[in-house]
C-alpha cells in the first residue's frame, strides 16, 4: 500500500495554537506546516489535501496533485477568487462549537442594542442613576439575512429570548414559527425589519451590499424607533462610509460589527468612536484548531472509503 498523503496546512491564523493541535492532528498521515520554517521548504507535488485560510499565493502551483482543500473556515471568500485554483471538491467548516459562539454574538448584541446597553455604559461612566425603559423582545423584529446554518442556528435562539424573527435568504426557506423571505422579496422583508442581522457570505451578489440605501429600508416606525444593523458575515459586504452617516444622522440607531473592509480595522476609522456601535476583531466565532483538524480527518475518511463529502461548496453560487 502506497503511503498516506500528509495534510498541507496553510493556516494564517493563531499560528501557536495550530502548530500545538497539529502535534496530536493527522497521526496516520502526518501534516505539512507551511508556517513552519522546517516544512516551508518541502517538496509538496505529492499532496492531497490541503486545510486553507488565505493561503500563499503561489500554493497550487506547488501543490498540483491536490485532490480536496479544505477551508480554515465556514467561508470559502479567502480561496475562491484565487489564481490557479484547481476544479476540485472546497469543503467548508462546519462545527457544532463554532456555530453556538457564533449565535451567543449574535443574542448578545441584539440584547444590548433592545436594553440600550451602550446609552447605561455612559451614565455608568458618570456614575449617574438613571433608569431607561426598554420594549420587550416580543416587540421587536429581528430580520437575520442568510438562513444557512448559522443563520438557521440564531434564528432559533432570537426565538427563545422572545424576538419576533424573519428570515431572508436566497431560496425560501420553512422555519416554523419564522416568516420567510427569498432574494426577491427583499424590500419587503426590509420593511418588517427593526434589528438587520448579516450572516451572508462573501460573494460577487453580497459584496457592497449593506449600503445606505438598505438602511434607509429598515423599519422605522418599530418599537425601537431606528433600526439597527449587526454583521458577522464578512466586511466586504458593507460600506463602512455609509455606516458612519447612517449613524451620525439617525437613519441607524446603532451597529454591531464583528467583520470589516479591511481587517484589522484601520486605527483612524470613524467607526470606533461612534458611542452606539460595538466593535469586534472578527472573532464571533473563530475555527478551533483540534474541532477543526477532527473534521478534517473525518472528511478525508469519508473521500477515502469513497463515500461523499460533507459541506461542499457550490463554486457558481460561490459560497
Ligand atoms: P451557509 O452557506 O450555511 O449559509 C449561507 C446563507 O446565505 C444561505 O441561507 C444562503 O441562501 C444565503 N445567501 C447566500 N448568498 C445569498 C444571496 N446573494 N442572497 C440571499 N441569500 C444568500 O453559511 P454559514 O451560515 O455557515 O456561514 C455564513 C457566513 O458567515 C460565512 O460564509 C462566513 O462568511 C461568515 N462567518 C463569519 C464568522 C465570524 O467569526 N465573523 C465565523 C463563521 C462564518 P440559500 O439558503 O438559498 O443557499
Amino acid at each position: 500500500m502506497s503511503a498516506l498523503s500528509p495534510v498541507l496546512v496553510d493556516l494564517k491564523f493563531n499560528p501557536e495554537g495550530v502548530a500545538r493541535a497539529l502535534k496530536t492532528a493527522f497521526p496516520d498521515r502526518g501534516s505539512i506546516n507551511v508556517a513552519d520554517t522546517v516544512d516551508r521548504a518541502r517538496d509538496l507535488r505529492a499532496v492531497e489535501y490541503a486545510l486553507l485560510w488565505k493561503p500563499d499565493a503561489d500554493l497550487f502551483s506547488r501543490a498540483p496533485n491536490l485532490k480536496v482543500i479544505f477551508s480554515g473556515g465556514a467561508g470559502v471568500d479567502h480561496i475562491i477568487g484565487m489564481a490557479g485554483l484547481p476544479d476540485i471538491p472546497i469543503v467548508r467548516f462546519v462545527d457544532r462549537s463554532l456555530t453556538t459562539r457564533m449565535t451567543e454574538w449574535v443574542v448578545m448584541q441584539c440584547l444590548m442594542h433592545l436594553r440600550a446597553q451602550y446609552a447605561h455604559d455612559i451614565k455608568q461612566r458618570r456614575r449617574e442613576w438613571a433608569k431607561l425603559i426598554a420594549p420587550e423582545a416580543a416587540e421587536v423584529t429581528v430580520g437575520v439575512m442568510g438562513l444557512g446554518i448559522l443563520g438557521q442556528d440564531a434564528v432559533a435562539k432570537l426565538k427563545v429570548m422572545g424576538f419576533n424573527v424573519i428570515g431572508w435568504s436566497r431560496t425560501r426557506k420553512t422555519i416554523e414559527g419564522v416568516e420567510t423571505f427569498d432574494a426577491g422579496e427583499l424590500d419587503r422583508f426590509l420593511a418588517k425589519t427593526d434589528i438587520l442581522v448579516g450572516l451572508l457570505p462573501l460573494t460577487p451578489e453580497t459584496t457592497g451590499f449593506y449600503d445606505s440605501g438598505l438602511f434607509k429600508k429598515l423599519r422605522r416606525d418599530g418599537a425601537l424607533g431606528q433600526p439597527v444593523f449587526i454583521n458577522a458575515g464578512r466586511g466586504k459586504s458593507q460600506i463602512e462610509a455609509d455606516i458612519v452617516s447612517a449613524v451620525g444622522e439617525g437613519t441607524l440607531g446603532g451597529a454591531s460589527l464583528d467583520v470589516f473592509e479591511v481587517e484589522p480595522l484601520a486605527t483612524d476609522s470613524p467607526l470606533w468612536a461612534l458611542e452606539n456601535v460595538f466593535i469586534t476583531p472578527h472573532d464571533a466565532a473563530v475555527s478551533e484548531e483540534n474541532a477543526l483538524f477532527r473534521h478534517v480527518e473525518t472528511q478525508i475518511a469519508r473521500f477515502e472509503r469513497g463515500e461523499p463529502l460533507q459541506f461542499v461548496i457550490d463554486r457558481a453560487a460561490g459560497y
